[in-house]
């Protein structure tokens, strides 16, 4: 049975749990399947159609959309990739994909068109690359999400990793404090937490999460982030800016403050990547400051993320600015 998974793979079995009468039309999108946990789930409003946690998650027949200038490889991911999940744009920085499975399948991921490489061999291939690039100092795992990644092959990935001197910090991009907060529980039969540990031990340890609505975060998520934070670990926030779900200056304020009461720091708010099938998501460049300046007027400093774009070719995220 479905229930034995926390992982909701048909939109039927969510709609009865969210108490929906069933999509009358199924979307179907072969490229990018339905996914989600029902940890996130759980946080949804019950029979409430434009939840913006379901709108995050629910494919649409607007995702079939051809809109000029948005392609599958919208950041230029291709021209950087060194080999096949290991790529380099910035200077010193290593971004790594050793999986390709998330928690949840977010609709508006600018990697949802991502060709699936073959990932084989993954830790040597990276040993290799860093043993002949001696001036990378951090290195990003993202994916997908490397805390999907089956136990023993992270804990081989990290091995590997912290005996690299060159490498002072790791970095994790994740979702997974507010998709499956189990995974940290010590007492979690497969839990990544010992792993962290061993990680925060001999090197700088850096978890950036990916939150885009202040309803994602719950008491589970702050316990995780309690539980990063006895370890000296740095816990920032990235979000993408996404119409009619957290296009509001109260919800990114109230996010603000609420990553906060969290232990988290705002880091990078993204306007959103041209991806095939994400393009009614976007709001325009003149809104994104506006709702910017909004969150500048009502928080601290350091509650103020950076409003950025990911251009292909740039040496770095490039800020929005007024023109
Ligand atoms: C975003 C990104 C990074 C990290 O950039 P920071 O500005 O250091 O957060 C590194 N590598 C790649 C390929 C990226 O897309
Ligand atoms: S968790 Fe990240 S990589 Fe996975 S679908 Fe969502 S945005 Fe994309």
């Amino acid at each position: 049975m479905a229930k034995s998974t926390p992982f909701f793979t048909s939109l039927k079995d969510l709609f009865a749990f969210l108490e929906l009468p069933e999509p009358s039309t199924q979307v179907a999108n072969s490229r990018f399947s339905f996914f989600v946990s029902r940890h996130f789930a759980s946080k949804m409003e019950k029979g409430n159609p434009n939840d913006p946690l379901l709108r995050e998650i629910l494919p649409t027949e607007e995702e079939n959309r051809i809109v000029e200038g948005f392609c599958d490889d919208p950041v230029g991911d291709g021209k950087s990739e060194k080999e096949p999940g290991i790529l380099q744009k910035y200077k010193g920085r290593v971004l790594i994909e050793p999986t390709f499975t998330c928690s949840l399948h977010c609709r508006f991921c600018f990697r949802r068109a991502e060709p699936k490489r073959s990932l084989e061999n993954f830790t040597n291939r990276l040993d290799a690359w860093l043993s002949k690039t001696v001036d990378i100092h951090e290195v990003i795992l993202s994916g997908g999400d490397p805390m999907m990644l089956p136990k023993p092959k992270l804990d081989e990935l990290f091995d590997m990793i912290l005996s690299k001197e060159q490498v002072k910090t790791v970095r994790i991009h994740t979702r997974t404090p507010v998709t499956y907060p189990q995974i940290f529980d010590a007492e979690f039969k497969g839990s990544i937490f010992p792993t962290l540990q061993k990680v925060a031990e001999k090197k700088k340890l850096v978890v950036v999460v990916h939150v885009d609505h202040p309803n994602e975060l719950d008491d589970a998520s702050a316990k995780v982030f309690q539980n990063l934070q006895k370890l000296n670990a740095t816990l920032l926030n990235q979000s993408t800016l996404l119409k009619g779900i957290n296009d509001s200056g109260a919800v990114l304020t109230e996010l603000s403050f609420k990553l906060f009461s969290q232990g988290v720091l705002p880091y990078y708010l993204h306007q959103l990547d041209h991806a095939t099938g994400v393009a009614h998501f976007e709001i325009s460049d003149a809104e994104a400051l506006k709702l910017v300046e909004e969150v500048r007027l009502g928080v601290p400093g350091y509650l103020v993320p950076r409003l950025v774009r990911e251009i292909a070719g740039e040496g770095s995220k490039t800020p929005i600015v007024h023109p």
